[in-house]
């Protein structure tokens, strides 16, 4: 209340507010991008936050200068982060310019409505983040330095094209490769991108790749067709995309207007105009979604149901062994949940299946009457082989002996149960090997912690259902909550904000479904921020 005396207290007005908090805490203002009229009329826009000034910004942090100036040492022969993978060592540019910042952007669409519910895809989001592979790894997984890039609506991003809603983006990126910036004690940097993460239909978006995983070409590593995969997926290294058969494509497409797609490709991406960046080499997997969110939750349920049907355990007796297994520190906090009964999965999140996995020979093993049973054997094969591709660091003889476990484990899923066919990820499995080697540990690049980022800002975008509040937010978070200010105007009786205040105060008088009240102690939480600043 002190900061808020209207004399002396140092938020006492808009005017000293504003000044503070720039001094303070380094704002970087948003940039609204007008995207054109969308189909109902209106018109659409997309917030750009210039990505050179958040760098300037990050630069002002004493600790972002010390690992920037002080980079982990490479070792010969083990891989710790993307910096040791090929991607890396081979690009020109990061040869020529060995202290250049390398960004790392996160692109994702995301609900902050129920996303069963009848708004489902009216209010979704697309958001692109960026982190330095410059941080050292342990600092990079927090979600305080994840800094948003780009917010917009997906739809509206579709419908007016990535030349738009990239734009500004991309032009930014260019000059960050010309000529850099300059940041804190005028060093001057330059800086490149060189990975985009995210899922796979993000990836698959962002690359100009087909998003139907059902295509003759589903995979953006390779020219494998769907046939060809449904054989045999653990393919050679012969068809690998590049930026050859890629530009290829494009041209094919340019020459014949009527094709939707050539090879899996449906248009030329917008961020290979980066002379350092092509999304055939640029666009990690992310093992979260791939492998312990999709994979292991369908294996695993395979070979539970196989373990239910020889009367080894039932799923009561597995269930009441997860509840009362004595799981520590953060396995605690990711305790597997129950498997189900019915349905083709084990059903958990992705790190509670990880958890089960690692732990499922203590929870259960001493049912299975014989270690020689082939399907007992392919979950130790899996552990072994999820261990490998979830290390955060390798050898480049332990990379080769992953290919040796994936190539097995993908021969025995097959032989064992045959009657369920394999799925597009038992493939993009058969590429991590390769994609170890240009991306380093695959683990540095999943996507949990950017998506946490989005949970934050569903959180602040979910408000109690009162009748009027103010809410106010934390800097970071000022282009967002602009953005969402906008979206929801149609939706609201009355909204005000003051968008030169970093400390921006929202009030809203609300009678739309968007608003449910689930954030009532988060909304608190803001307020006594707001008071005790
Ligand atoms: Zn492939």
């Amino acid at each position: 209340m002190i900061a808020h005396n209207p004399n002396n207290g140092i938020l006492r007005s808009d005017y000293v507010r504003q000044k503070y908090y720039r001094e303070k805490f380094n704002v970087v203002a948003p940039v609204q991008v007008y995207l054109g009229i969308n189909k109902y009329g209106d018109k659409a826009f997309c917030h750009y936050i210039p990505i050179k000034e958040t760098l300037r910004s990050l630069f002002q942090n004493e600790c972002v200068v010390q690992q920037y100036q002080n980079p982990i040492k490479c070792e010969d022969s083990v891989l710790k982060d993307i910096v040791d993978g090929s991607v890396c060592h081979t690009n020109n540019f990061i040869k020529d310019n060995s202290n250049c910042l390398k960004i790392i952007l996160f692109q994702d669409a995301f609900e902050i409505v129920n996303p069963l519910g009848s708004a489902k895809k009216k209010h979704k989001l697309l958001g692109v983040y960026f982190t330095l592979a410059n941080f050292y790894p342990h600092n990079r997984s927090s979600v305080a330095q994840t800094q948003l890039v780009l917010l917009g609506k997906e739809a509206d991003c579709r419908h007016f094209g990535d030349d738009k809603v990239f734009g500004r983006l991309i032009s930014d990126l260019k000059d960050l490769e010309a000529n850099g910036i300059q940041v804190a004690n005028d060093i001057g940097v330059k800086g490149l991108v060189v990975c985009i993460a995210g899922d796979n239909l993000g990836s698959h978006y962002i690359g100009g790749f087909v998003e139907s995983f059902c295509a003759e070409y589903m995979c953006r590593y390779c020219l494998a067709t769907r046939c060809e995969v449904s054989a045999k997926p653990f393919t050679g290294q012969s068809l690998e995309r590049n930026r050859e058969n890629y530009s290829a494509a494009v041209e094919f497409l340019d020459s014949n207007p009527t094709e939707n797609s050539h090879e899996g490709i449906k248009r030329d991406s917008v961020f290979n105009e980066l002379t350092y960046f092509h999304v055939t080499s640029g666009l990690p997997p992310c093992v979260a979604h791939d492998l312990l969110e999709g994979l292991l939750s369908y294996d695993l349920a395979l070979c539970v149901r196989y373990f239910v049907r020889m009367l080894f355990f039932s799923h009561d007796i597995l269930n009441g062994r997860i509840k009362l297994f004595p799981f520590c520190g953060s396995d605690a906090a990711n305790k597997p949940a129950e498997v189900p009964p019915n349905g083709d999965r084990i059903g958990g999140q992705a790190v509670q299946n990880w958890t089960l996995l690692r732990y499922f020979g203590l929870i259960i093993g001493d049912k299975i009457p014989n270690s020689d049973d082939a399907v007992w054997q392919f979950v130790l094969l899996m552990q072994q082989m999820t261990a490998l591709i979830c290390a955060p660091s390798l050898s480049y003889a332990q990379v080769a002996y992953m290919r040796v476990l994936i190539e097995e484990y993908l021969e025995s899923r097959t032989t064992l149960f045959g009657e369920v066919p394999l799925r597009p990820k038992h493939h993009f499995l058969s590429h991590y090997p390769s994609l170890t080697l240009k991306f380093g540990p695959l683990i540095r690049l999943w996507t949990m912690r950017f998506e946490s980022k989005h949970s934050y800002f569903k959180h602040v975008c979910v408000l109690p259902k009162t009748t009027k509040m103010s809410l106010v937010c934390w800097p970071n978070d000022i282009s967002f909550i602009k953005h969402i200010s906008l979206l929801v105007t149609s939706s609201v009786r009355k909204l005000s904000f003051d968008l030169q205040h970093p400390f921006m105060q929202i009030c809203i008088v609300r009678k739309c479904r968007i608003l449910s009240r689930t954030s009532v102690s988060h909304l608190k939480i803001l307020l006594y921020v707001t008071v005790f600043v």
